[in-house]
């Protein structure tokens, strides 16, 4: 296919944002194109060379780039950058400004192919060295000197790593189902086949040749990394426990980065969430993993953290992140050291793991790991209650985990998805303020919508103030109550009605209903913050700002065995967020 032709489909697609009309022009696109051909346009159609494992980039700099269009378009740097500036779009630029020269353009120059194109900017990044710089320069203005205006302002856009067409690899998928398999009844194959083997060119060829049968043989591959299984996210234990199922499969979820990696005797090779090649970036993960893994070849999945080589003891994600900003790896891995805490085995010599169920998976990776202090299998516990989940969920907390990755035990490994065979419970969903706080009802309001059968549908909350002996508002809540605890408040709160605000009562906020301070409840929240609605605190930490709780929610405990003067205190609640400021300041 000629590339102007090609173009042409870029841009229909470029001018359409509606799902369907995509995989129209792109299944006519398909239908055109031969076995040659195809792969390669699936990659120019991502704005890509190579999957991105391959790590093939064209590493040209804007700059470069820009001084390519001004040659080919034969003008000055200054009438490209003034035209990028008008259209915000080099390729726009391209297009413009090679529109008018082509006017002069000589009749003998070639017709480009998508394969000529291809080929040549492969070739542009495949280059390196010194002269690189130049070579690349000149390939790309013999190819924009070829090109028509259409062709070149695509050109330039992948050249440049920002196609802008808006297309998602899975739109591909469709329009590759719908074009070789007759129909989308067959897309979740061709998911399958790419969840494994997320090489799109690949995948576009083993459909067009060999059909379903081909798609059936698509296997995992060391050296291509799977598509990664994602969790779905939930607040509470019990809504957890209610959607896995019991028992399940407690982890501690490590703050750090999620590493797969592949083993073929000798050589191991990392891949990042993004399936990302990063085995230049972790030499000691490289060594970790191979001292310590038993079968030759294997496929982990594991959270890289860092780690403080004296005490062991697990340091903040932002402290593995600064390795990625230096550059002499050797000797940062020795001044931020990591360790892995593997959760997964999805393939072991020859053998595909991804349909076993969890539990059994986990039993083949405890006799893969030959485990020390800084290789081992994550924390992990069987629970079978909310209660025993919360009880871990805690010790997590303790062990300063952001939280917790739920799993069903039955469950196979869910390339490429989001479900919920995994639920991560996160401290930020939970408490930050990794105590409870016992908080007075002073005021609340009318129950709207479903709860609109309910007197009361939420709560304004206080703390005491001992010094004054008076109550501050600190937060609304209506979070976390059951319509049992509704029916039951109103009851307990009769007694405690007022017409206005109690006299021992500071806010600044109204209320439908008033109280007596009495009623005291268990609130968790995920934070401390400034608010310049309520009246604990008022001006302390800022002018015109009080404190407030973020998230607040009932615990389901009402304390009875308090008074409203045993509730959390003013003062005890500004040391917590004094705490939580020297945190982050650390
Ligand atoms: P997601 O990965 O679900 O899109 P995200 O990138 O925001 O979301 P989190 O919300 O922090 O990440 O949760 C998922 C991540 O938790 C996983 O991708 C993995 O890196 C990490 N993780 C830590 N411990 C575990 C564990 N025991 N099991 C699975 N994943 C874990």
């Amino acid at each position: 296919m000629k590339f102007s032709e090609f173009a042409s489909y870029l841009q229909k697609l470029e001018s359409t944002t509606k799902k369907l009309e995509m995989v129209s022009i792109l299944k006519e696109l398909f239908s055109k194109l031969d076995e040659d051909e195809l792969p390669l346009a699936c990659y120019l159609l991502l704005g890509k060379l190579r999957p991105d494992y391959e790590q093939v980039e064209l590493g040209i700099a804007a700059r470069l780039l820009l001084r390519s269009v001004a040659k080919a378009a034969s003008v000055s740097e200054t009438i490209v950058e003034k035209e990028l500036k008008e259209k915000g779009d080099l390729g726009e630029a391209a297009y413009e400004l090679l529109k008018n020269k082509k006017l002069k353009k000589l009749v003998f120059s070639r017709e480009l192919t998508i394969k000529d194109s291809y080929d040549t900017l492969l070739d542009l990044a495949r280059m390196s060295g010194k002269k690189s710089i130049t070579q690349k320069v000149d390939a790309l203005v013999s190819l924009l000197v070829d090109s028509s205006p259409l062709e070149a302002k695509y050109l330039v856009r992948i050249t440049s790593g920002e196609l802008r067409l808006g297309l998602a690899d899975m739109t591909l998928l469709d329009a590759l189902s719908e074009t070789f398999l007759g129909s989308r009844d067959l897309r979740e194959e061709v998911e399958r086949a790419y969840n494994v083997y997320p090489d799109i060119g690949f995948i576009a060829l083993v459909v067009k040749k060999h059909k379903l049968e081909g798609l059936k043989q698509v296997k995992i591959t060391l050296g291509v990394p799977i598509r990664m299984a994602l969790a779905e996210r939930l607040s509470s234990a019990e809504e957890i426990i209610e959607k896995v199922g019991v028992p399940c499969a407690a982890e501690y979820k490590y703050d750090g980065e999620r590493i797969q990696a592949h083993k073929k005797g000798n050589e191991i090779l990392l891949y990042s969430r993004r399936l990302e090649n990063i085995t230049h970036q972790y030499p000691d993960v490289v060594e970790l993993i191979s001292k310590n893994t038993v079968a030759k070849e294997l496929i982990i999945e594991m959270e890289c953290i860092a780690i403080d080589p004296d005490t062991l003891e697990i340091r903040p994600f932002q402290e593995l992140m600064q390795r990625r900003r230096k550059y002499d790896i050797e000797k940062v891995s020795k001044e931020i050291p990591v360790a892995l805490r593997i959760f997964d085995i999805l393939y072991v010599d020859g053998e595909p793991l991804l349909n076993l169920p969890y539990i059994k998976r986990r039993e083949i990776l405890s006799h893969q790991i030959i485990e020390n202090d800084f290789a081992k299998l994550s924390e992990m516990k069987i629970v079978n209650n909310p209660k025993e989940l919360e009880d871990f969920f805690q010790k997590a907390v303790d062990d300063g985990m952001e939280g917790v990755m739920v799993k069903m035990i039955n469950s196979d490994y869910q390339a490429g998805a989001r479900s919920y065979r995994w639920v991560k419970l996160k401290k930020e969903y939970k408490s930050e303020l990794t105590d409870t706080l016992d908080l007075v009802i002073v005021g609340a309001y009318r129950g709207m919508g479903k709860r609109s059968k309910f007197k009361y549908g939420s709560f304004l909350m206080s703390v005491y103030d001992n010094k004054n002996d008076v109550f501050k508002t600190i937060c609304k809540v209506g979070t976390g109550f059951t319509e049992d605890d509704l029916a039951r408040l109103e009851k307990v709160l009769e007694p405690y009605v007022r017409k206005e605000k109690h006299p021992r009562v500071v806010s600044n906020m109204e209320a439908d209903f008033w109280f007596i301070p009495k009623v005291v409840l268990e609130i968790i929240g995920a934070e401390i913050t400034l608010s310049p609605v309520h009246t604990t605190s008022l001006n302390k930490f800022k002018k015109n700002a009080g404190l407030a709780i973020r998230f607040p929610r009932f615990t389901g405990r009402l304390r009875e065995d308090k008074e409203a003067e045993q509730a959390t205190t003013e003062e005890e609640l500004e040391k917590m967020y004094q705490e939580k400021l020297k945190k982050v300041e650390e």
